[in-house]
């Protein structure tokens, strides 16, 4: 089928377009105006979306050749994420699909993430298992199919993404922290300051310990040498980025040994991470794993893994109606 997907659950307002199981388009307008307050700041994100998306719409369509009247059905991401966010690409979505009468497909956009691995080869197989960092989410999920997922750890508190946004506050970083912290990390020692490492039962994950730790540990530094920071910068992002990592792959290890997964798929924005894609690579090695990490512009938002996701759908037969709502806490299953 021809889809056009719309996301617009955060930050990003994104379009895409597949054709025929293939992305023939992604175009991703990021928003600036959050950066001056540390982070997104929702009634902004909201207009900016209705700024951005017709013309983001367009060049979609015309980067993939496609005309309006060319689509088989209008996809959107309908949660989770910010209502008044979701409710700009889910009222053009609705729109569209009625003006064009075209069938209508709401996404889940966790789940999309998850299905960002079947836009590009190499695809894993079906069961396997999916790490999924952001920026609002940390879940350790069971893909038993396109449509049968489900969620067998999550954070308990802030999310990775978040974990790496805040201690890179703490160190005077620009919003977001995350990639700053990466780039610096690489020129440090990440055995220096030790951390704790958030022990959970089960598969759930804990970051704010790590927090409230750093926080702690930069008050009491700075108050003996107040250039503590400027001095050890990359080794105290080496040393948070680590913990980090340590966190996400003691359950990860758990996960797999017990589900019986050796198929481990990275979804998420914080999969751009260096230090993690490495230490997921190692670990693969010692454990015999095999990963799967999608391009870049696929693992932050977009709204190429929103088509994919719509694909799934369309071929199951799964289509929404007009009186389909936008759903801050849309659960992943
Ligand atoms: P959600 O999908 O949970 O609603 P989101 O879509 O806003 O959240 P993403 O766009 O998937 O989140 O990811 C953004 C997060 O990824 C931010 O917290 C950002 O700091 C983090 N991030 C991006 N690149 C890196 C990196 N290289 N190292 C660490 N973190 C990173
Ligand atoms: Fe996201």
């Amino acid at each position: 089928p021809v889809i056009l997907a719309i996301e617009s659950s955060c930050d990003d307002t994104s379009a895409a377009v597949l054709v025929g199981g293939e992305i023939r388009s992604n175009v991703v307008a990021t928003q600036q105006v959050h950066e001056q307050y540390g982070g997104v700041v929702p009634e902004l994100a909201s207009r900016a979306h209705q700024q951005h998306l017709i013309p983001v719409v367009e060049a979609a369509l015309q980067k993939a050749g496609i005309r309006k009247q060319d689509l088989d059905a209008v996809a959107f991401t309908q949660g989770p994420g910010l209502l008044g966010s979701l409710l700009v690409g889910g009222m053009f979505a609705k729109t569209l699909a009625l003006a064009l009468g075209k069938p209508l497909i709401a996404v889940n956009h966790m789940r999309a993430h998850i299905l960002a691995h079947f836009i590009d080869a190499p695809r894993p197989v079906f069961p396997f298992l999916c790490l999924t960092v952001s920026g609002g989410h940390t879940q350790l999920v069971v893909v038993r199919s396109a449509l049968d997922m489900e969620i067998i750890g999550q954070t308990i508190d802030d999310a990775a993404g978040e974990a790496f946004d805040k201690t890179a506050k703490l160190l005077g970083l620009p919003y977001p922290g995350g990639p700053h912290l990466d780039k610096l990390a690489r020129e440090g020692n990440s055995t220096r300051f030790p951390f704790p490492v958030g022990a959970m039962p089960g598969y759930d994950f804990s970051f704010s310990g790590l927090k409230t730790a750093v926080l702690y540990f930069l008050k009491k530094e700075t108050a003996q040498n107040p250039n503590f920071i400027q001095e050890n910068l990359p080794d105290l992002c080496a040393s948070i980025q680590h913990t980090i990592i340590q966190t996400l792959l003691r359950q990860l290890r758990r996960a797999a040994h017990d589900q019986g997964l050796a198929q481990i798929a990275l979804a998420g924005g914080v999969a751009a991470n260096s230090g993690l894609r490495q230490a997921l690579q190692d670990e693969a090695t010692t454990q015999g794993w095999q990963v799967f990490i999608p391009a870049f512009q696929y693992c932050t938002d977009n709204a190429g893994m929103v088509a994919m996701t719509a694909q799934f759908q369309y071929e199951a037969g799964d289509f929404a109606d007009q009186l389909v709502s936008s759903d801050p806490r849309l659960k992943l299953a």
